[in-house]
């Protein structure tokens, strides 16, 4: 499957785009960036390890989108929130739940 160029978060679009050697420059594999509205990506992560980044990405849009300040405590939280939210979403023993739960919208 190919890989996604942007995510909705509520109204918002946010572009994605995977970088190559993005970890070399900027020693991180994964960043926000709010004012151009985009998240960027390592482009060598690949399986898990880029579930998790762009997870975490994505919940940086999420706690703007929230309007919770910005600070020291957001890399934090996000930090926590990102493997838990990712087991929730992938675990294999939670499949019948989301399917079922997809399905509310229909
Ligand atoms: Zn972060």
């Amino acid at each position: 499957m190919r890989r996604p160029s942007s995510i909705w978060i509520v109204s918002k679009k946010y572009k994605i785009r995977f970088v190559a050697n993005l970890a070399k420059h900027s020693l991180a594999v994964g960043m926000f960036r709010w004012e151009s509205s985009e998240i960027l990506i390592d482009d060598g992560l690949k399986g898990p390890g880029l579930a998790e980044t762009l997870l975490h990405e994505i919940l940086h849009a999420v706690h703007v989108t929230c309007n919770l300040q910005t600070g020291v405590d957001e890399e934090d939280i996000v930090s926590r929130l990102t493997p838990i939210l990712l087991d929730v979403i992938r675990n294999g023993k939670n499949q019948k739940f989301w399917k079922w739960w997809k399905e509310l919208d229909e």
